[in-house]
């Protein structure tokens, strides 16, 4: 027959605890990779002069490089 002391009621919450925890950012996880690949597809850029890849959310002309804070076109 199984006791419930203090440390199987502690094992039993943490355990809980966890799984919930696990639940909530799994669901997270998979719906925003869903949802920023198809969002974000539109606002990818490339600066001319660094390379560098990053999002432009705001889609101004011309575009400011955040690494090399040089301006070019989209
Ligand atoms: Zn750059």
């Amino acid at each position: 027959m199984f006791i419930w002391d203090f440390n199987a009621i502690f094992a039993v919450a943490l355990i809980l605890s966890l799984a919930i925890v696990l639940g909530v950012w799994m669901f997270y996880t998979l719906r925003g990779e869903q949802d920023r690949g198809t969002r974000d597809a539109g606002y990818f850029r490339q600066c001319r002069y660094c390379g560098h890849v990053y999002l432009d959310y705001w889609m101004r002309d011309p575009c400011l490089c955040p690494r090399c804070l040089s301006y070019h076109d989209p």
